[in-house]
């Protein structure tokens, strides 16, 4: 998911230094410890470590020490004492740390987008929409916190009622490789706006950016403890999300993942958030703009290597434009130029890792096997220069001859892959929309005003584009409906998700009592 504007316009700015991977790989934000507590960069404990591999050459970065229990300990006790003194702040005065840290993010955006690319390899200029994105969202937070307020009541006989809006305490945070800094920053803005303190583990695929947000709140003058980032793996986050000292989980993954943190978090009745996986469709009427809507369809499957939950991968072509839609679309999809992330003209780059390319490769054997027909791409390139002979770069793959009851159809497949299927009226595609155990996202190309507003009332998902898809402006909540989650970011509504009411009866005479 990300805070696309509009990719042509916005304009670029180029970073001065030399930024050849072999000079970032040995940068501070790399080489420095990379658990965030009390304000400091400091080293996990492990004794066990992973690696972090640059997916764009496929190099090892480094080792980093696995947090264990005492570290996870440690950093939630940091958070507990920090929100003592954070939550009594007004919204007003945390709202300024938030619009100053956004500032921040917006003058170090080249060193942000960067370590974004060493990480994950996805293209410089998608990495600093991402990041200018975040600050978008944290300066709207900030604006956001001083009018958190409860509301009033007027009761009869002088009595009244007010309630008041109180932060839930310690988050725990758990992201998800392919937006890194996004989901610590969708994530940290609302929580530290309500006056809640953080802990966030990042993927650790992509542990880098999630660090350099804490120096950067540090250095907008958070106090130290209020938000804190722990490294780790999978048992990392569980012995999070399991934490006595947690008040509540805010989680961006997979289904079966966010499963198991909802049942640990059941034990404790603590708060959830969940930011799920999706299988969104993706309809073009034969009275659509045919240009806009292969822009769409490009947005809604390739961008970030095709990396996003809320893709519509699931992409229903009225039969009359059938084929007219598909040499559209081919012959821009050859533009894509497929390699180094770091060449601003990039428009592929690397895939995170050689399991998720695996994955990728599976599904498109599996949908051959079903009947599908590989109309354009789904190979490996190399891209030109040795550098990244050892990165996977895969050609975005467009697959026919597609029926819903495929696997490549109903599952997630999280890579460039997607499936084309027809239809013949209004009735049908939206049933055939609706036929899925997902409901994150959904989009519409037709110049039918009446039509459109038919297809937003019945589509069972959180979001619905009409004439576009995947644009997240700052303050349009965005969630999941079925399996694809519960609750809302980047919008007012995440408030609620991370505070509580607390209401307040006084009364104006004597008690009633039949008593
Ligand atoms: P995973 O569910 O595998 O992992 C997500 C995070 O959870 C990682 O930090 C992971 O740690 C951690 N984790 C793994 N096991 C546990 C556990 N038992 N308890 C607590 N934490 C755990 O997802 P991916 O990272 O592979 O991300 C891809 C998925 O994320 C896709 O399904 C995609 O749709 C979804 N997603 C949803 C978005 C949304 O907003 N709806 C946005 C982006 C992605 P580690 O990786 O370090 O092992």
């Amino acid at each position: 998911m990300k805070h696309m504007r509009s990719f042509l316009t916005f304009p670029v700015r180029h970073y001065s230094k030399d930024v050849s991977e072999q000079t970032l790989s040995k940068s501070h934000q790399v080489i420095s410890p990379l658990n965030f507590v009390l304000g400091k960069r400091i080293d996990a404990q492990g004794p066990s470590s992973f690696q972090l591999i640059a997916p764009a050459t496929g190099k090892k970065l480094r080792n980093i020490a696995t947090s264990n229990e005492q570290d996870i300990n440690e950093a939630v006790l940091a958070a507990r004492n920090s929100y003592r003194s954070w939550s009594k702040w007004t919204g007003f005065e945390r709202g300024k740390v938030l619009k100053t840290a956004a500032d921040l993010i917006r003058s170090k955006v080249d060193d942000l987008a960067y370590t974004e690319v060493l990480d994950t390899g996805k293209p410089i200029w998608e990495a600093r929409y991402d990041i200018l994105g975040c600050a978008d969202t944290i300066e709207f937070y900030g604006g956001l916190a001083g009018g958190i307020k409860g509301d009033f009541m007027q009761l009869s006989g002088g009595s009244f009622a007010y309630t008041i809006r109180e932060p839930l305490g310690v988050v725990g945070g758990i992201g998800a490789w392919n937006f890194p800094f996004q989901m610590a920053a969708w994530k940290s803005a609302p929580a530290l706006a309500c006056g809640n303190t953080m802990v966030f583990k990042p993927s650790q695929v992509t542990p880098l950016t999630a660090v350099m947000l804490g120096d950067i709140y540090q250095q907008a003058g958070l106090p130290g403890g209020c938000y804190n980032v722990v490294q780790g793996e999978g048992e990392t986050g569980q012995i999070l999300c399991s934490h006595p000292n947690i008040d509540k989980v805010t989680f961006t993954g997979s289904v079966p993942t966010g499963s198991r943190i909802m049942a640990a978090c059941a034990k404790d009745i603590k708060h959830v958030t969940l930011e799920l996986g999706g299988k969104s469709p993706f309809v073009v009427f034969s009275d659509a703009d045919l240009d806009n809507a292969v822009k769409g369809a490009i947005l809604a499957n390739f961008s970030n290597q095709g990396q996003v939950c809320s893709n519509g991968t699931r992409v229903y072509v009225e039969e009359s434009i059938a084929e007219k839609f598909l040499a559209k679309l081919i012959e821009r999809v050859e533009n894509m130029k497929i390699g180094d992330p770091y060449q601003e003209d990039t428009t592929i780059g690397a895939t995170i890792s050689p399991q998720q390319a695996a994955i990728v490769e599976d599904y498109i054997n599996i949908g051959k096997k079903e009947g599908a027909t590989v109309v354009y791409g789904g190979e490996r390139v190399t891209p030109p220069g040795s550098n990244f002979a050892g990165g996977i770069y895969m050609r975005p793959c467009i697959l026919v001859n597609c029926t819903d009851s495929m696997r490549v159809v109903k599952e997630e497949i999280f890579g460039p892959v997607m499936s084309l299927l027809t239809f013949k009226s209004e009735e049908e595609v939206i049933a055939r929309a609706n036929e899925s155990e997902f409901g994150l996202a959904g989009g519409v190309f037709t110049r039918d005003l009446q039509r459109a507003h038919r297809f937003v009332a019945a589509l069972e998902v959180g979001s619905i584009y009409v004439n576009n898809y995947n644009v997240y402006p700052v303050g349009v909540p965005f969630g999941g409906y079925k399996k694809s989650g519960i609750g809302r970011e980047n919008g007012e509504d995440s408030l609620d998700y991370y505070s509580q009411i607390k209401s307040v009866y006084f009364e104006g005479g004597d008690v009633e009592c039949p008593y």
